[in-house]
């Protein structure tokens, strides 16, 4: 029988007077309510989390091979990536490795020392570029490292001269059976997690896609027991033209056979055109889905990498703090918290 706690206290009095003695109390089980004193009006937003799985430090393989005692490889296929009608020069390099004891993983960079020397005589210094293949190669037997190489050209600001960039022309005229010199790798900014079941959003530019290649390949087209990809990879990808997306057949590929883990948009800049008729670049395509994106970014195991073109940052920003404003949050102090949580990755040249 239930009874309020004031009859409760007086029929115990009465039970005394008559010598009876209280065996057990019945307390009924009462809604646990959560410790808040009042609802928000909007669920208030968490600050981002740590990554959960971080890799291991010793599980990254640095600079193996250093400039003064580079590893030699040879060139095995050169080609070109720009279809006809495109801009520029843009070439998929693959290198033999066989020969040495370079490792690598998604994510990374080498180093790659043109032949010849500078100006003053002296051997010509390293440039960077990102590894566009995956661990275990484009022939996935181990034993090969893949690059995606635009070659720099422009004019002289003042003797009107076309000029070609020294290690850039140096990789795109490349022959197979060539050597080249390598060093690395490098970089530990754009490593993917660990965790098969992260959101990977992907902002990239032109030759930015080189690390997503690596993403993308090693999320679907291997096959791994201990990672096997159950998120959402989403790829934002920028170009001037149509004939310009690198990778195209490859991405569109993935894109039909993965339609649920992998959702690929393009920004064409000089053919397509954002809502208020200007060109599409990357940010536009930010700025439409501004609103899923932030859902997305706040979840604890998305993480976000931006590759490509320096500058696209400012634009990427203006759209998620357009997002994360509507929900009274500051994005710069926001993105901070999420770089310091590892979830918000950037390499930009
Ligand atoms: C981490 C990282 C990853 C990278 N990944 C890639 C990649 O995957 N693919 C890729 O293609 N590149 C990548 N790069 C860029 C690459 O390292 C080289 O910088 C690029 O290939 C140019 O090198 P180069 O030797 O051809 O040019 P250089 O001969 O070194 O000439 C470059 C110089 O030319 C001048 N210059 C350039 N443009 C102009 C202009 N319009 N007007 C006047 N002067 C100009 C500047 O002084 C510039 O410093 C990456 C860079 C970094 C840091």
């Amino acid at each position: 029988m239930e009874k309020p706690f004031d009859r409760l206290k007086k029929d115990l009095r009465n039970f005394a007077k008559a010598g009876a003695k209280m065996v057990n109390i019945d307390v009924p089980e009462v809604e646990e309510k959560p410790i808040i004193a009042e609802p928000a009006p909007e669920a208030p937003v968490a600050p981002p989390q740590s990554a959960k799985k971080a890799k291991k430090k010793d599980d990254i393989p640095v600079n193996i091979y250093r400039p003064k005692t580079p590893f030699v490889g040879k060139c095995l296929s050169n080609e070109a990536l720009v279809r006809e009608g495109g801009e520029g020069r843009v070439q998929h390099l693959m290198f033999d490795l066989s020969e040495g004891d370079l490792r690598y993983i998604e994510g990374q960079s080498i180093g790659i020392i043109p032949a010849g020397t500078d100006a003053n005589g002296k051997p010509h210094k390293l440039r960077l570029y990102s590894i566009a293949s995956t661990r275990h190669g484009d022939r996935v037997d181990d034993k090969t490292i893949s690059l995606c190489v635009r070659q720099l050209e422009y004019d002289h600001p003042e003797t009107g001269e076309r000029v070609y960039g020294v290690c850039s022309k140096h990789l795109c005229d490349m022959q197979p059976g060539d050597d080249v010199k390598i060093t690395g790798p490098v970089g530990k900014e754009m490593l993917l997690p660990d965790d098969p079941e992260a959101n990977i959003i992907m902002m990239g530019t032109g030759t930015g896609i080189a690390p997503f290649r690596a993403y993308l390949w090693r999320m679907f087209k291997e096959k791994h027991d201990d990672y096997k990809f159950k998120g959402l990879a989403w790829l934002f990808f920028g170009v001037a033209y149509t004939p310009n997306i690198l990778y195209k057949e490859e991405l569109e590929e993935l894109q039909s056979q993965y339609p649920d883990n992998f959702r690929l948009t393009y920004a064409i800049s000089r053919e397509q055109k954002a809502a208020d008729g200007s060109k599409m670049y990357i940010q536009s395509r930010i700025a439409e889905h501004a609103d899923e994106l932030w859902e997305l970014v706040q979840k604890e195991n998305t993480h976000t990498y931006i590759c490509g073109l320096k500058g696209m940052e400012g634009g990427i920003d203006e759209g998620m703090s357009a997002a994360a404003a509507k929900h009274g949050v500051d994005w710069s102090e926001y993105q901070r918290t999420l770089k310091k949580a590892h979830r918000w990755h950037v390499e930009t040249y």
